[in-house]
């Protein structure tokens, strides 16, 4: 009997979500207008899990994240065919999985009450003030480690590869890589190449979740996502079902079970919807053609077994750890270097908002937002922060407002986001040259994009080392004007620390209250 050939349909639909997902990915940059033309931060606001848990932070109803409620109405319908076709983090682990040395299928879920467990924790957190989702969403993993460590790489070895063709390669080779450099950079390559800090650690959870498949096939979707976790709930409920086996015709060869990823049929060859994702290889693999699909309302019974005591254990213990944040001295004086991106809500709602998913880092023109290490507790990891030794924020630029997904960063107009003080400019009169060692220096002047200037001077007679009797111009910073930006930090001409650094205003930011949105 021929066999039907359907996974090669979910792998187009799979490969279509992905060059869709990349897209917007790239597109999340400078595209020569202040305002983005696409929607590219679109698959963090589809996303239930980034949605429920900014919700129950933020306590309100942010309308940016509606669209969340389309993915569940689909998963309704549909089952958890998001997990199989659409997520770009299943479909890089599906495409890891032959590159890594296969785990032969298992057939049985050994850790499969550890994502509900997550998912509880993560949701009660966010209620109880305590951000985890950005850690263990999957977007947020894998877009962190694309916008931190992978396209900067690949930007990096793709403008060596061409300017080592451009200086060394024969003509011939010339008239092909040159074009070739040219559409990449028109539609590929970033704008201005960036670097970030934390490349390694972003690229390391991901490498971890994918090379855990060597352990068991799409190890992170059956044990660890919590997104997954969310979707089987409502999967239970799914109009279209996978109708398995269960028959007096089916051969009894267990291929099907052998065959599926997510360990979803029994062996009574029922399929439980709760795991199943419509990946379709179970229908290639039947020699029978006992398998089908069909649309039929069935509540399946659940397999998760979080016993009460668990519950209450995972469900206290999310909502006590935020009882020591305030404890730690970190919150009696916060880190003075701490500037988070213009529009930034109050600290305590920003960092319960934010889900680190990077977007903002990705799209900053000046490369002046970088993840966050441990400035801001354990709890602040990846979080933004303007780093004006590294980059700065330009003055004209909206777009870190214009593509944090769950409203942590406020998108400004650019007359608000150009009175917006992120801090203020201090000069350090050990280093800055003219006080230091009387050389004339106006480079954090006349960068300064403030029209009245922030940075004035006061003329000082001064006579320098060879005895010589000058006038010296010695910059100081208006706190009046000055909004913090950084760039005066950044183009400071001294090697290592600069002259003039930016620091937190005095609390600003504490008094905002966190919009609607
Ligand atoms: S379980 Fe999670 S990571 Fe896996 S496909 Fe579903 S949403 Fe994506
Ligand atoms: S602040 Fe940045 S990292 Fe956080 S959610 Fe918004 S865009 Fe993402
Ligand atoms: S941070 Fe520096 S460049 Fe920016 S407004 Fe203040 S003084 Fe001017």
């Amino acid at each position: 009997m021929k066999r039907r050939r359907l996974a090669p349909l979910r792998r187009l639909g799979q490969s279509l979500f992905l060059c869709l997902f990349l897209f917007l990915f790239i597109k999340t940059d400078y595209q020569g207008s202040d305002n983005l033309q696409y929607a590219v931060n679109l698959i963090f606001r589809i996303d239930p899990l980034v949605a429920a848990a900014t919700m129950l932070a933020a306590k309100t109803f942010i309308i940016l994240l509606f669209p969340a409620l389309f993915t569940i109405v689909f998963t309704f319908l549909l089952g958890r065919f998001f997990c199989g076709w659409v997520c770009p983090m299943g479909t890089i682990i599906d495409m890891s999985h032959k590159l890594a040395r296969p785990a032969p299928n298992t057939t049985d879920w050994k850790h499969q009450n550890l994502r509900y467990y997550i998912l509880f924790f993560v949701l009660t957190g966010a209620l109880f003030g305590l951000p985890l989702v950005g850690y263990v969403d999957p977007f947020s993993i894998l877009v962190r480690a694309l916008t931190l460590a992978l396209y900067p790489a690949f930007n990096f070895s793709s403008e060596s590869f061409f300017t080592f063709t451009y200086l060394n390669a024969p003509p011939w080779v010339n008239s092909v890589t040159e074009p070739l450099y040219a559409f990449m950079k028109n539609y590929i390559l970033a704008s201005d190449p960036r670097v970030y800090t934390l490349t390694l650690l972003s690229l390391s959870i991901l490498l971890i979740v994918l090379l855990l498949e060597t352990v068991e096939r799409r190890f992170f979707c059956r044990n660890l996502c919590p997104l997954g976790a969310m979707f089987s709930l409502v999967a239970r409920f799914s109009l279209l079902r996978t109708i398995g086996g269960e028959n007096s015709r089916c051969g009894k060869c267990q291929n099907c079970r052998s065959t599926c990823r997510m360990a979803a049929i029994d062996h009574n060859k029922a399929v439980s919807m709760e795991k199943c994702i419509f990946c379709l290889d179970c229908i290639d693999a039947c020699p029978k053609k006992q398998i089908s699909f069909g649309f039929a309302f069935k509540l399946a019974p659940i397999s998760m077994n979080i016993s009460r005591r668990g519950f209450i254990t995972t469900a206290i213990s999310s909502a006590a750890i935020p009882l020591f944040l305030p404890g730690r001295a970190i919150s009696k004086r916060p880190n003075p270097k701490l500037l988070r991106p213009p529009g930034a809500l109050s600290e305590q709602d920003f960092l319960t908002r934010c889900v680190r998913c990077g977007e903002c880092m990705k799209v900053c023109i000046g490369n002046g937002l970088h993840p966050l290490f441990l400035e801001a507790g354990l709890e602040g990891i990846f979080s933004p922060k303007l780093s004006p030794r590294l980059g700065y924020c330009e003055y004209n630029c909206t777009l870190c407002g214009q593509v944090c997904p769950t409203g942590a960063i406020q998108k400004l107009s650019p007359e608000i986001k150009k009175k917006e003080r992120i801090g203020l400019a201090t000069f350090d009169k050990n280093r800055c040259l003219p006080y230091a060692k009387a050389i004339p220096c106006i480079v954090c002047e006349e960068h300064c994009p403030i029209a009245d200037k922030a940075i004035k001077f006061k003329e000082v007679e001064l006579v320098n080392d060879n005895g010589q009797r000058l006038v010296m111009k010695q910059p100081y910073a208006i706190d009046e004007l000055c909004i913090g930006c950084g760039i005066c930090e950044y183009k400071c001409p001294l090697e290592g620390e600069a002259a003039v650094s930016i620091s937190r205003p005095d609390n600003s930011r504490l008094q905002k209250d966190a919009l609607s949105y």
